[in-house]
């Protein structure tokens, strides 16, 4: 059987509201390569890209070339491509872990601002500031 390697694209839904994230993956190295969300436009690796590439998807279709494999040349390329597969899901896993614990270490500190807007309830000065601890 012909084991198709064209580009896919998956999608995954925006956190904002917004439009959902198209997520093109390079059908030959099953590696997450572009979205189509403001950051993937500047090239930062967003949410639904580092959430494609640590999801089972890519998983299941390496597993699925290497079960096609006809031939120790091709089974050698699909288990390397497995092998990278696993990879780069062991590592998005970690930046999702990485960008979690950040999220966590972000805290809410009251500002003088905020003390004098509390200080006079009819205020419309903001009462906290984020900061990164
Ligand atoms: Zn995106």
């Amino acid at each position: 059987m012909a084991i198709t390697t064209t580009a896919l694209v998956l999608t995954r839904p925006s956190r904002t509201g917004g439009l959902e994230h198209q997520v093109t993956v390079d059908g030959e190295t099953l590696t997450p390569e572009s979205c189509t969300c403001k950051a993937g436009q500047r090239g930062v690796v967003c949410h639904a890209a580092l959430s494609v590439a640590a999801g089972p998807a890519l998983l299941a279709l390496a597993h699925e070339r290497w079960a096609q494999s006809c031939g120790l040349d091709e089974l050698i390329a699909s288990a390397g491509l497995y092998g990278r597969v696993v990879r780069n899901r062991r590592a998005a896993q970690t930046e999702i872990a990485r960008r979690q614990a950040r999220r966590e270490q972000t805290r809410y500190v009251l500002t003088a601002k905020g003390r004098a807007a509390i200080a006079k309830p009819e205020s419309a000065a903001p009462v906290a500031q984020a900061v990164a601890a």
